[in-house]
């Protein structure tokens, strides 16, 4: 595979009716952040859309990047990382012991184990676990927390690998992976490769209606394959002879589903109503309809313009703004909105590895949120973690106290 290529059709059912409803033009990748000596050297720019199957209605981007240059040795993304992490992933563990207490095989795989961030939870809830992860910096951080990882692109073939050095496993996690993934069918026959026969599939993903419905566009980058509504991850598991029986909405990244699958001839896990309830929904708020996208792309388009007119206002009355994190879909907002270092001073991060870097596209520098102390707060924090909106609003009383402001882009840019 070369660095890049387009699709030309459909990932899940095969369709060439795809249909393009937002271009973002040609974009670097969203975590490639560039130390200083990198800004020298020539950007490599992706063009960068997003469609929709005419035919299973599956959201998706063609511009597929070679997963290496998307998912480096050195990786920019650690689970732990953002505010609440840590919890979310506790619960998590804690959720899949309560809810398959009963199963023998206490073996569990999870494919892009990232840090360790729930292994390290369902370890000490009584699991052996393995991770499979092929970013080396975040494996080595989970290996130092206790886990064993293979560092390795997950696919069919290594699956097959995978089930006979180990054995197969009684649960296999997999989160905002199988959305990542450029053949999702091999994937998810990949999964039934390494899952025993009475084993489930626990896997979480971007919502796609909760993309469409919000206008999360910053979350559309090349890392970001698929965005799953029921209809066509249905007809996905069937078609890799697997069957979904429960799924369940949850608040990360904007509005995720956790979904639990088994193998199609499994018949011991009842499904529940929760995916019927769920497409109804979907075809009553219109993904079956080329509009409601059409529409999405325009509210995108508009959201830029009503953001840059608030950004350019603030520094024309001498206001200082800064970033708050420097999340890989901030850098789609910011590349796409052609908001700069002559904007925005830096962006203040907690993930020591963006430190002292560059944003990826408008090369605005990221740095510790350690500066704060010394540079004093900024008038307003442009938050490009919106998803953690909660989590910062309480964290920074203080700086609410003193006057401070934020500015939300999403689902339409306000200040707060
Ligand atoms: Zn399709």
């Amino acid at each position: 595979m070369n660095n890049y290529y387009r699709r030309t059709s459909c990932l899940i059912c095969g369709s060439k009716d795809l249909y393009q409803f937002l271009d973002l033009g040609k974009t670097p990748l969203a975590d490639s952040f560039l130390s200083k000596k990198e800004l020298n050297k020539k950007e490599l720019y992706f063009p960068l859309s997003i469609h929709v199957c005419e035919n299973c209605n599956h959201i998706q981007i063609l511009d597929a990047v070679h997963p290496r240059l998307l998912f480096p040795e050195e990786y920019a993304l650690f689970s732990s990382g953002g505010p609440s992490m840590v919890k979310h992933f506790e619960d998590y563990a804690k959720e899949v012991h309560e809810r398959f207490e009963n199963i023998k095989n206490k073996f569990v795989i999870e494919i892009a184990s990232n840090d360790g961030a729930l292994l390290v939870p369902m370890k000490k809830l009584g699991f052996k676990v393995l991770g499979i992860e092929p970013t080396i910096n975040t494996a080595k951080v989970a290996r130092s927390r206790g886990i064993e990882v293979v560092t390795e692109f997950f696919s069919e073939p290594f699956s097959r690998k995978l089930a006979s050095k180990y054995r197969q496993a009684g649960i296999v996690l997999a989160n905002n992976v199988l959305a990542h993934t450029d053949n999702p069918t091999a994937f998810v026959k990949g999964v039934k490769n390494i899952l025993d026969s009475n084993g489930v599939f626990v896997f979480e993903f971007q919502y796609g209606l909760e993309l469409i419905k919000n206008t999360e566009f910053d979350n559309i980058y090349h890392e970001h394959s698929s965005f799953f509504t029921i209809r066509p991850l249905k007809l996905l598991m069937e078609k890799c002879g697997m069957r979904l029986f429960d799924i369940k909405p949850i608040a990360t990244q904007g509005g995720s589903l956790r979904c639990y699958a088994t193998h199609a001839e499994n018949s011991f896990y009842k499904e529940t109503t929760a995916s019927a309830k769920m497409e109804k929904k979907e075809i009553r708020e219109g993904m079956d309809k080329l509009k409601t996208y059409d529409d999405f792309g325009k509210r995108a388009v508009a959201i830029k313009v009503r953001l840059l007119d608030i950004i350019l206002n603030i520094k024309k009355r001498g206001g200082r703004i800064v970033a708050y994190g420097a999340p890989a879909k901030g850098n789609t907002l910011l590349n796409f909105c052609g908001i700069g270092p002559k904007l925005i001073e830096y962006c203040i991060e907690k993930t020591k590895f963006k430190f002292n870097k560059f944003t990826p596209g408008m090369h605005i520098p990221v740095v510790s949120d350690d500066i704060i102390k010394k540079d004093g707060y900024p008038d307003f924090y442009l938050v490009l973690i919106w998803n953690y909106l909660d989590a910062i609003y309480a964290r920074e009383k203080e700086y609410r106290k003193g006057g401070g402001k934020f500015i939300i882009p999403n689902p339409s840019p306000r200040i707060i």
